[in-house]
């Protein structure tokens, strides 16, 4: 590619990736379903975009779902949710230089408030410098709810609605302030003037729908406004994707699903994927899309399609795919200089990611890069030393590399999502080393912090 193509190539936008996260049962499931449903219901302006993991809703029928409010033109083509909700998606799914998701809705039911996963999530999000809105969900439980057809601070306001509009700004109140208890500052979406400067706090029902037009409308806003700036929406000519799932197929072998973060995709493209030990490169023999659900059939559910602009989700037959792992970086290659500049990359975020580390501390283990970066931050948010940190299963030179702590209260193995691998739960009893371990990285730090406390309070 000239360099001048690739210049006008930079001036277009893509579509953002957003995804959704928040405490369980708080709605993140429900409200994705809304926005899902407000997409076919809507299918009459722009057609349906079906992905594989991601659901595409184009900006004519944001436009459709908002027309009341829509203010004025904007250049993005759409926006991508990210069908898996929730932090391990978050951290798991990444991108050069942070998570694949461009944005975030933290989503919080607004009777009950904050709980540990809201937390855990907004440090996620810092960790990561993701631009977020605030979803305060379930406003229709709040009693004297007059719903439907109330949306808070609108025109469809009435007097009448004080007491539940009372009682909604109160509640208001009390996210704004935890959210600047963790160093956040918000309001109601509706006082904001600088989206780039609070966090909007949009109060919705994910099961009415109420107010979920206002908030694609300020997830619109803030990705044109915030990401647009940054130059992170523009596509850059070489495909860039991150891989979802490696699956068995039907017919057709071992297939993965990716999302495609940037440039576009060809059939013939040559890849590398980044492994646990360097790099595999391989290339693509076939682009699936999945058929619009009208048409689905079970013997048929994919079209094969020549190329595909990102952001998209789509299926990948690969030569080779063997021990490709899910939450793995890809790039297009051109040259023998792509793929060792993409393994210098990967060797270079690893490093900088693993070298924070102390010389007395607890020995941490996770499932991917991003689990281990979200957790490197946590821990020491926590006060908590780190000896050494590395994505992988629990072995028996993490026992001994633990039990080499002069102080008892780090002969610690902090293991998420990982295996412990045979052999180890002896040596570990054997050394004196306590094993924690947890799919959930509140409950992870917070049993471990519980243990280390009484331990304290023990030896006093
Ligand atoms: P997740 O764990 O965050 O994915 O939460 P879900 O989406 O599964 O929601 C948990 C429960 O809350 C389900 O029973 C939903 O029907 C309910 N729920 C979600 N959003 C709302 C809402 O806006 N209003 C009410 N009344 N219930 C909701």
């Amino acid at each position: 590619m000239s360099k001048k193509s690739k210049k006008d190539k930079d001036k277009q936008l893509r579509t953002p990736i957003v995804s959704v996260l928040g405490h369980v049962d708080h709605g993140k499931t429900t409200l994705l379903d809304k926005i899902r449903k407000g997409r076919v219901t809507a299918k009459e302006a722009g057609g349906i975009t079906q992905h594989i993991g991601a659901t595409e809703i184009p900006i004519e029928m944001i436009k459709n779902i908002c027309k009341d409010i829509w203010r004025k033109e904007v250049e993005l083509p759409g926006l991508l949710f990210i069908d898996t909700p929730g932090h391990k998606a978050f951290t798991n799914l990444r991108r050069r230089g942070g998570a694949l998701a461009d944005l975030a809705i933290l989503i919080v039911d607004i009777n009950e408030g904050f709980k540990p996963q809201t937390e855990e999530a907004l440090s996620i999000l810092r960790t990561f410098r993701t631009p977020f809105v605030v979803a305060a969900n379930k406003i229709d439980k709040i009693p004297a709810w007059q719903s439907p057809g109330f949306v808070p601070f609108l025109k469809s306001y009435s007097m009448q609605e004080d007491i539940a509009k009372n009682r909604l700004d109160n509640k208001i109140y009390e996210l704004i302030g935890k959210l600047y208890e963790f160093g956040f500052s918000a309001d109601r979406f509706d006082r904001i003037t600088d989206f780039t400067r609070n966090v909007a706090i949009i109060p919705i029902s994910a099961l009415t729908g109420e107010g979920v037009p206002e908030l694609l409308l300020v997830l619109v806003g803030l990705a044109q406004r915030f990401l647009e700036d940054s130059l992170r929406l523009h596509v850059s000519g070489k495909a860039k994707g991150t891989i979802l799932e490696v699956k068995e197929e039907k017919g057709m072998g071992i297939t993965c699903d990716v999302i495609l973060y940037d440039g576009t995709l060809k059939v013939g493209d040559r890849i590398a994927i980044a492994m646990r030990d360097g790099v595999k490169v391989t290339h693509v023999k076939g682009i699936l899309k999945p058929r619009p659900s009208q048409e689905m059939r079970l013997e048929s559910k994919f079209r094969s399609v020549k190329s595909v602009v990102a952001a998209a989700g789509v299926k990948l037959i690969a030569a080779d795919l063997e021990g490709v792992l899910a939450g793995s970086e890809f790039e297009a290659i051109e040259s023998e200089k792509d793929i060792e500049e993409f393994r210098k990359r990967l060797e270079k975020e690893y490093e900088e990611i693993e070298i924070r580390t102390d010389e007395e501390g607890v020995v941490l283990k996770t499932d991917t890069l991003g689990s281990l970066e979200a957790l490197i931050n946590e821990l020491k948010d926590a006060g908590i030393k780190i000896k050494n940190a590395e994505v992988g299963d629990v072995d028996k030179r993490d026992v001994i590399e633990a039990s080499a702590n002069r102080d008892e209260l780090n002969r610690v193995i902090i293991a998420f999502s990982v295996k412990l691998l045979p052999g180890v739960e002896e040596e570990a009893e054997k050394y004196g080393v306590r094993v924690f371990r947890d799919e959930i990285i509140y409950s992870l730090i917070d049993s471990f912090v519980k243990w280390r406390e009484e331990e304290k309070r023990l030896r006093e």
